[in-house]
């Protein structure tokens, strides 16, 4: 080998651990927040010491659930040997109360009742027990609001006031509508369960957006997509109604990265880093 060679694998080898070691990211570092990442030559990738999915493409995803707090450490290990590490500390997100009038039954709910939320809650933990082994990343597609006219009615992450009684937490983004109005998927994604007449949900839709990420679509008057079925963004899956528990017409939107609760609004509000 002559210096000339030696030359330019000095070269090679600096320019290609420096390109090695970029990695890009879109999203919030925040309670609900969502961060989707992208960079080449990765060979692993950790959040916190557990590992993350990351797509052949070099897309991954994870996300800060309502209440996480603290601080987040991603390693991320290119496939020459080089690692870099980012820092997020999670910072309290400050939710609003939410005062609702519903009747009893629906706050309550009646024994006779109880057989029956105790099948549904069994299909939809089997639905959610499909999700993170798909480590394609479908939301590479982009995100899209799933209504055409967009007026949202109900924040993420309000405390609920349940007749006058601290209830849960509102987990999700409801846009205002009328009953028929389409509602489309957000993003491209599989459907793992379209469930119909649940005590709580009505008919919806759970779709898997790839590497733990989903999106479900409750309360809806009538489903269009089926169980496994594939869809694209902006594809319609159903009709906006008020099935379920449920004061009248509207879209709730719940977002989570595996049983981390996200803010649908965060979607709305990336853009995917480029590949560039
Ligand atoms: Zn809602």
């Amino acid at each position: 080998m002559n210096i000339k060679q030696i030359y330019f694998l000095i070269l090679f080898f600096s320019a290609w651990s420096l390109y090695a070691g970029e990695i890009k990211f879109a999203g919030e570092a925040k309670q609900g927040g969502l961060i989707i990442a992208f960079g080449k030559n990765i060979s692993s990738a950790t959040l916190n010491n557990a590992k993350l999915q990351v797509d052949k493409s070099g897309y991954f995803i994870f996300g800060f659930d309502r209440d996480a707090k603290g601080v987040f450490k991603l390693k991320v290990r290119f496939k020459n040997k080089k690692t870099e590490t980012f820092e997020y500390n999670i910072e309290p997100q400050i939710y609003e109360e939410q005062r609702l009038t519903l009747a009893k039954k629906y706050v309550v709910p009646p024994k006779k009742q109880s057989k029956r939320i105790q099948k549904e809650n069994k299909l939809m933990k089997a639905a959610r027990a499909s999700v993170g082994k798909m480590k394609n990343a479908l939301f590479i597609s982009g995100f899209s609001y799933p209504v055409d006219t967009v007026n949202i009615h109900s924040v993420f992450g309000s405390q609920r006031i349940l007749n006058g009684r601290k209830a849960n937490v509102h987990n999700g983004l409801d846009f205002a509508g009328s009953e028929g109005d389409t509602i489309r998927a957000v993003s491209d994604g599989v459907v793992r369960i379209a469930g119909k007449d649940f005590f709580y949900n009505g008919n919806f839709i759970l779709l898997d957006h790839g590497q733990g990420l989903t999106s479900v679509y409750l309360h809806m008057s009538s489903l269009i997509a089926r169980t496994n079925q594939k869809v694209k963004k902006g594809e319609a899956i159903g009709l906006m109604g008020a099935t379920g528990r449920a004061t009248g017409p509207h879209l709730h939107l719940g977002v989570q990265w595996f049983k981390k609760r996200i803010d649908p609004m965060i979607l709305f509000n990336t853009s995917l880093p480029s590949q560039e």
